[in-house]
């Protein structure tokens, strides 16, 4: 059985619907990146996972639970761990404040987070309105890091970053991979870089998967057709 599978999902914001059939599956350890253009239903994708919005049809299922059935607060608790596009930490509160709210326990706990992070370490008092942006993603990922998610789901893993702090988002990506048995699902629109850490590909067009498979396997052809490259 997938840790994660996905089979035919729709969904809607109030009577519009954004996902007409999408369709996914993710074992445990794999890294998944989530592709497509603008508005094609990545981000909305995220959120049926998490349960920041409900599907009305197909079936989700992680780890053996029918994700139906569950409010967010139950998928963080099964192991989903977000990283929302925007990376929303809790600005008043402080570095510390914002990792030891969402911690659960498990292998990861502050230092753990402060070893892939040394910058964090180093702002620990700190507000989280105050941090740059890139701080600010590094403080997303540890927040979700620290409630010892078995899927760790980055929604634009790197946007508006500076390209120095790009590379060190994909170095922990690329450190997460290679030294957790993590699952991640990563969506980012540097394709190179997806390249170097993705095992497989899904791309959605228009609220419909159009293609996954092996990251390895998409072709130029493909490539055009569904992300315009
Ligand atoms: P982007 O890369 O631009 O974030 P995306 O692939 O993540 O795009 P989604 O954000 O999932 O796309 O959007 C899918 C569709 O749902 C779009 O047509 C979008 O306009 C619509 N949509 C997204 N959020 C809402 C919302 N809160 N209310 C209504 N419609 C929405």
């Amino acid at each position: 059985m997938s840790l994660l599978e996905l089979a035919d999902i729709s969904a809607f914001y109030g009577p519009s619907q954004a996902l007409f059939g999408v369709s996914l599956s993710l074992e445990e350890g794999e890294v998944l990146a989530l592709m497509g253009r603008n508005g094609m239903g990545k981000t909305t994708t995220l959120r049926v996972i998490s349960r920041l919005l409900a599907h009305r049809g197909g079936t989700a299922v992680f780890d053996g639970h029918d994700l139906a059935r569950l409010p967010a607060y139950r998928a963080a608790r099964l192991g989903i761990g977000l990283v929302p596009e925007g990376r929303r930490c809790f600005a008043p509160l402080s570095v510390r404040e914002n990792l030891i709210a969402a911690a659960r326990p498990g292998a990861w706990d502050l230092g753990r987070v402060v070893a892939l992070f040394p910058r964090l370490g180093e702002r620990m008092a700190q507000q989280a309105a105050t941090l740059s942006g890139g701080e600010q993603q590094m403080l997303a990922i540890g927040r979700a890091l620290m409630t010892n998610p078995r899927l760790l789901i980055l929604d634009e893993a790197t946007e508006g970053l500076a390209p120095v702090v790009r590379r060190e988002i994909w170095e922990a990506v690329r450190r997460l991979r290679a030294e957790t048995g993590l699952a991640i699902i990563v969506v980012d629109k540097s394709l190179k870089e997806l390249a170097s850490i993705a095992d497989k590909a899904v791309i959605v067009e228009k609220g419909r998967t159009v293609w996954s498979g092996a990251f390895a396997t998409l072709s130029p052809e493909a490539r055009r057709q569904y992300l315009g490259l």
